[in-house]
């Protein structure tokens, strides 16, 4: 088995070769990754049952259909994407070419994270293949069996001299990190990404860091109670609440509470029976270390279960569970719950709830529940977080037109559509000169004069440059 360092020395003499350059090559990779899938289906159902107990409703919608969404999206805009873009000038570069060209990083870095372990590598992949580079790929080792199956098919399917999936955890990776890439993009926690930030910042490689925290939900002005049940419940308990942009803890007025809690529970029988341990449909906690991080967090709390609190260890299971009486300084608002605990506090307004976000770090996604437009633009323009979703939750980042990422410390960096092809892409800024009007640049010239720097201050001037091309 080759070694790290002659992984990287493959993939470099490959990406020197230009191989990856060429649209038609890069085309054909992603219509192989295409493949990969749709004749995969079965097997990595399996891997995802056998990770999280994924039900095949939410792999299907979360995992498969995200990535040949986004494939189908690379595939249909790839020639348009690598076209130049011409840009405006001004009256002393009317002559020139001036142009922007997206290249290649070259061998560039994607380390998964285990809650959705195909779709947050393989949309990453799809953005650095698009782009033209050469890519490690470094899967989760906690998602054992989807990392397993990864490293099986990608070779399989894909150029090996392009693309290599190198496994391991955290001992690995470290060893990985110490090669220079030219660029890195991680999904995960924000206590890993400030080593991987450390190890980036030796060879001074560029970071995308696709990172987590606690999404806020807002329930402010009259909501259609029913309706923004089933959607909260949904998009908390989707994945059994191990979604980086699953809402973390809601905020809501102590009347809409009342209405709130009868809501959520009746939903949750609705979606997952009186036996949510029995339903197929609800997913387990990834491995016995998170299982007993969630345990020990609830366990902590000062907080009130209204439902669920149960927990099995021996099947990883933890009831969909709903808290009150939420303090300030409970041990569930410490950390990111990433797990099927949901705090509802009460805050008598929608002010004081957008007091309560801003006092905490800028989320990855924030929602807001209300009929009332007012109340919406409110939280939209006072607040800031990677995402924004109103009357929903998760929906925003299934769009491949719009860019999924963090802000703060919620991440750096986004993808999804072009974005992904921009974020592992250079744009080279290009001006291409000729040899006319050599008078004209003469005015640049020593010996320097006062007429001949007037002349110049127009001719580069912003108004000359209006709708020159
Ligand atoms: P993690 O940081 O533990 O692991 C992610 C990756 O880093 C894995 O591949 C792992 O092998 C590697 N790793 C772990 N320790 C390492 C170390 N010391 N040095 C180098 N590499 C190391 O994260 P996780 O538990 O897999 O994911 C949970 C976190 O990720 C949550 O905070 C969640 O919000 C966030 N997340 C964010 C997104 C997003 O798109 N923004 C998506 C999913 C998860």
């Amino acid at each position: 088995m080759d070694t790290q360092r002659q992984v990287l020395d493959r993939l470099r003499s490959s990406f020197k070769s230009g191989v990856t350059i060429p649209e038609q090559f890069r085309r054909t990779q992603l219509t192989k990754l295409t493949y990969m899938i749709k004749e995969n289906e079965e097997l990595i159902l399996k891997a995802l049952h056998k990770d999280l107990a994924k039900p095949k409703f939410e792999a299907v919608l979360s995992e498969l259909d995200m990535v040949s969404n986004e494939l189908h999206c690379a595939i249909t805009n790839l020639s348009s994407w690598m076209q130049p873009e011409y840009v405006s000038k001004n009256l002393a570069t009317k002559l020139d070419d001036c142009f922007i060209r997206r290249e290649p990083l070259g061998v560039v870095l994607i380390i998964g994270p285990w809650n959705y372990p195909l779709q947050l590598l393989m949309i990453p992949l799809i953005g650095a293949i698009s782009a033209g580079n050469c890519v490690v790929i470094k899967p989760s080792e906690v998602s054992a069996a989807t990392d397993s199956l990864v490293a099986e098919l990608i070779p399989k399917y894909l150029s090996q001299d392009c693309y290599v999936v190198v496994r391991g955890g955290a001992e690995e990776t470290a060893a990985l990190l110490q090669n220079r890439f030219d660029h890195i993009f991680y999904t995960g926690s924000q206590t890993v990404a400030r080593s991987i930030m450390q190890a980036a910042s030796v060879h001074l490689t560029p970071v995308t860091l696709e990172l987590g925290g606690k999404c806020p939900c807002l329930i402010y002005g009259s909501v259609n109670m029913e309706a923004a049940a089933r959607r909260l419940v949904w998009a908390k308990f989707f994945n059994a609440g191990q979604s980086c942009v699953a809402p973390d803890y809601v905020l809501c007025t102590k009347a809409t509470l009342d209405s709130l809690v009868p809501a959520v529970c009746e939903v949750l029988e609705e979606f997952y029976s009186k036996e949510p341990q029995t339903s197929p449909d609800f997913s387990r906690i990834v491995s016995p270390k998170h299982w007993t991080r969630l345990m020990e967090l609830l366990g902590r709390s000062s907080s009130k279960v209204v439902v669920g609190g149960q927990g099995k260890e021996e099947d990883k299971y933890i009831a969909p569970t709903v808290v009150v009486d939420v303090a300030d300084d409970d041990a569930l608002m410490q950390e990111e719950i990433f797990g099927p605990i949901l705090p509802l506090i009460t805050m008598e307004s929608v002010e004081e709830g957008i007091e309560f976000v801003n006092r905490r770090e800028k989320p990855l996604a924030l929602y807001v529940f209300s009929e009332e437009s007012s109340v919406v633009n409110t939280v939209m323009e006072n607040t800031s977080s990677g995402g924004f979703c109103s009357n929903d939750g998760i929906l925003h980042m299934t769009l491949p037109s719009l860019p999924f990422g963090g802000v703060g410390a919620s991440g750096w960096g986004s993808y999804h559509g072009r974005w992904g092809f921009e974020t592992f892409s250079h744009r080279r800024a290009c001006m291409l000169r000729g040899w006319a009007l050599e008078r004209l640049n003469g005015l640049r010239y020593p010996p320097y004069q006062e007429n001949k720097l007037s002349w110049l201050r127009w001719t580069a001037s912003p108004k000359t440059s209006c709708s020159l091309m």
